[in-house]
């Protein structure tokens, strides 16, 4: 398959990294003393909201991670069914591709399980299943 088929299932931060930027925002804005208290309150109310939809980004890892696990596409830790020619483009960390003998570049799906969050090529491995 295709970079641009793929680059629409990418997630480029991941959600541990986002909850450090928002402690660190939340310090912050404590520690300001141009914020008047209800400056403060709102700004805080927004990070609320913002680590609300952490959570659903962790939900979408853990999926991420079963999927990488469970799908036939995945040989040996790799996904076969993706070629990425561009992955620095893609936003694919270089140690988690590998380059085959015949040139082709494929993902470490045990480093970068996020590639399979919303991959539309995931097919269950059915012989793994009970
Ligand atoms: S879900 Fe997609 S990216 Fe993940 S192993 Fe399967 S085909 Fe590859």
């Amino acid at each position: 398959m295709a970079d641009e088929e793929l680059s629409s299932t990418i997630i480029l931060t991941s959600t541990s990294e986002l909850e450090s930027e928002i402690k660190k925002i939340e310090e912050e804005i404590k520690t300001h003393e141009q914020f008047d208290i209800d400056s403060q309150k709102k700004v805080l109310e927004e990070l609320e909201r913002v680590k609300k939809s952490i959570s659903w980004l962790k939900i979408a890892e853990s999926q991420g991670m079963w999927k990488s696990k469970t799908c036939r596409h995945g040989i040996s830790g790799s996904c076969d069914a993706w070629n990425v020619s561009d992955p620095i483009k893609l936003g694919i960390p270089e140690d988690a591709v590998n380059t085959n003998q015949d040139g082709s570049k494929r993902v470490s799906i045990n480093k970068f399980y996020s590639i399979c969050i919303t991959c539309p090529l995931y097919e269950a491995n059915r012989i793994n299943q009970t």
